[in-house]
């Protein structure tokens, strides 16, 4: 399949990217490892006129150790990222996360700042341009008053996409709470990562024409405590998640009280779905199979997966969604017993 035509830049710095971007408006998009671009260039779902690769604008590959946190650079590739010494040592689950991203090929081209910015997903959306000609244009596509082709009468709303986000690192990556730098046409700020996500399938990301990610910024894990990441996938070999659970804990001591607790769905909504309730049944109690029982009923009941992912039905997500929230606390309470 080939790819439309489009002009091609390569920015000698950050700044001139900015500019690229930002002054072509919706006409450009970045490229970075391009393992997502393309292929939704080639199935012209998105027909760029400018392509900026940013990979010349600035050295954003690096795993920087810092005094209290761990600085990734968005251009790191996820291969690094599975590899590296202190992300293994510090952060496993984001390691592991890195580590099931796609295939090996996905991972030595892919990058962080691409997996963070991934587009979002859906049965409808991630196909052909020839097979989508068998329905009418999907909101996702056209214009405000185009529906979603799926499920257009929904909750009585109109104009809404429920394209599910599917990037592997992003869960992981929000309960540990980190942290991404954006830079722009107004300059550079600082959010917390669950910030870029909007949860509106049509736009998935809080960012403007010509925001660049530059950097994921994660703080140190405390004493005491550990994460997991559990995915679902058809085929382990190459598929994007039909759900994730990240979850993260830290204890007061080995098989102490519990201080904080983390739990991010992926894959059952468009955006990374925090289960806000988990830290309140969890913190300043000593977890329990019963307590366990109760956060993954929250989970169940935070994840809202619809049927637009082919591969499975939302019903058995949902469900999925709860034995690896039950799963994932156990292997972390295990790890922090034998640490
Ligand atoms: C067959 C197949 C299987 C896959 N399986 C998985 C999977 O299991 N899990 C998964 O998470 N992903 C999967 N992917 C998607 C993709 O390979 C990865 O998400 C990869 O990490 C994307 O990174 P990239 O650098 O290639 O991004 P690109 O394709 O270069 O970019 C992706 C999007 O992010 C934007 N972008 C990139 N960098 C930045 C930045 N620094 N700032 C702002 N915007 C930016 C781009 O404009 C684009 O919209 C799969 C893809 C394919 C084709
Ligand atoms: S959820 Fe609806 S609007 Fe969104 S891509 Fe799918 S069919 Fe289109």
């Amino acid at each position: 399949m080939r790819l439309p035509k489009f002009q091609y830049k390569s920015p000698a710095t950050i700044d001139e990217a900015i500019a690229l971007v930002s002054e072509a408006k919706g006409d450009a998009v970045i490229i970075a490892g391009g393992t997502d671009l393309l292929p939704s260039m080639k199935q012209r779902r998105l027909t760029p006129k400018i392509v900026v690769n940013i990979k010349r604008a600035e050295d954003l590959a690096y795993i920087k150790d810092g005094e209290n946190n761990v600085r990734i650079g968005a251009l790191t590739r996820l291969s690094s990222i599975e590899e590296s010494d202190i992300i293994r040592k510090k952060f496993p689950m984001l390691a592991k996360a890195a580590g099931e991203v796609g295939a090996p090929q996905h991972r030595n081209a892919g990058t962080i700042g691409g997996n963070l910015c991934l587009n979002t997903r859906c049965w409808y959306y991630n196909q052909s341009a020839f097979f989508r000609t068998c329905r009418p244009v999907c909101y996702k596509f056209g214009n405000e008053e185009d529906k979603c082709q799926l499920f257009p009468t929904r909750e009585g709303k109109a104009n809404v996409c429920y394209s599910v986000f599917s990037g592997d690192t992003a869960p992981s990556l929000i309960a540990l709470k980190a942290e991404v730098k954006i830079k722009g046409p107004k300059g550079e700020r600082k959010i917390p990562l669950a910030e870029l996500y909007t949860g509106d399938g049509k736009r998935p990301l809080a960012l403007g024409w010509g925001d660049i990610l530059t950097e994921v910024i994660i703080p140190d894990p405390p004493a005491y405590s550990s994460g997991c990441y559990l995915k679902y996938r058809i085929r382990e070999a190459i598929d994007f998640p039909l759900v994730g659970v990240a979850a993260n804990i830290v204890l007061d001591s080995k098989d102490g009280i519990c201080e904080r607790a983390s739990v991010v769905l992926g894959a059952v909504a468009s955006r990374p779905v925090e289960v806000t309730d988990a830290e309140d049944i969890l913190r300043s109690n000593k977890i329990t199979d019963d307590l366990i029982e109760e956060v993954s009923e929250a989970a169940f009941k935070a994840a809202k997966p619809l049927s637009n992912l082919h591969e499975c039905s939302a019903q058995y997500r949902k469900r999925l969604a709860k034995i690896f929230t039950k799963r994932a606390i156990n292997s972390i309470l295990s790890a922090i017993s034998q640490s």
